[in-house]
């Protein structure tokens, strides 16, 4: 059975349609990278996905959670959705393993010694363990955007969704970044992100989908994706190498 299942989802912004019937099914454990041009409605559609955005019309199930366009379902599916952007946003006053242990306490009411055994769990995961004590501004932009990524992997999410994570980073930078997700996938993490990395794309996702104008234009394993888009938009897409 699919985690994640999108059943024909609509969006507007007053008049403007941005989605425009989207489906789409997610295995779990399946790595999504969703590509396509600035105003495509990427970013839309993972924000509907977690509930950051209601839906219109349709449907979107998360591991049993099903949401719908009156809103009923967002509470428990939020739970199980993780979602990374490319503004890390953590708190300037808090050290990092402050950071990573909000969350769970706040939201989840984990007692500070549990809250803390996980911070550090996932923090080893990221390869910060060891700047548990340092505060945001004391860490080089990789460095904040993997505790982004703890933090969100503190609420113990099932699916995790990332927009653009990389797009505000040197490519240095961006290389450490990249690193930590594709663990991730190597554990077994169900992702969907969407990213100006094709090489990534065509690397790590199993299914590449290229969004345009609202819709889903094309989706197809990551390797015949890139190799042989069907459309002329897909082509002209990849084409111009962005
Ligand atoms: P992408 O992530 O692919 O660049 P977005 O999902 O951000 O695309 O945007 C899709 C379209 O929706 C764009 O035309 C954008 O201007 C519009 N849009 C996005 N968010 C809003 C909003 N909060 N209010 C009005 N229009 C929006
Ligand atoms: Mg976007």
């Amino acid at each position: 059975m699919p985690i994640v299942e999108i059943d024909n989802i609509t969006k507007k912004f007053g008049d403007v349609q941005v989605l425009n019937g989207i489906s789409l099914s997610v295995e779990r454990g399946q790595v999504i990278a969703i590509i396509g041009r600035s105003g495509s409605g990427k970013s839309t559609m993972l924000r509907c996905i977690n509930g950051l955005e209601m839906i219109n019309s349709g449907s979107i199930k998360v591991a049993g959670h099903t949401l719908t366009a009156n809103g009923s379902g967002l509470i428990e599916l939020r739970k199980d959705v993780g979602m990374v952007f490319q503004s890390y946003n953590l708190f300037p006053h808090l050290t990092v393993e402050e950071n990573v242990m909000l969350s769970p306490r706040i939201v989840k009411k984990v007692p500070t010694e549990k809250a803390r055994e996980t911070a550090i769990k996932v923090l080893t995961q990221v390869g910060l363990d060891h700047r548990r004590d340092a505060y945001p501004e004391q860490l080089s932009g990789g460095q904040q955007q993997r505790v982004a990524i703890a933090r969100s992997l503190a609420m113990e999410p099932q699916v995790m969704l990332f927009d653009e994570v990389t797009s505000a980073l040197d490519p240095e930078l961006t290389q450490e970044v990249l690193v930590v997700m594709e663990e991730l996938a190597r554990a077994g993490m169900t992702m969907l992100l969407v990213t100006h990395e094709m090489e990534f794309a065509r690397n790590m996702a199993d299914i590449t989908v290229f969004m345009h104008e609202g819709k889903i234009w094309e989706a197809a394993p990551s390797e015949a994706f890139f190799a042989s888009p069907q459309t002329p938009e897909a082509r002209q897409f990849i084409g111009a190498g962005k």
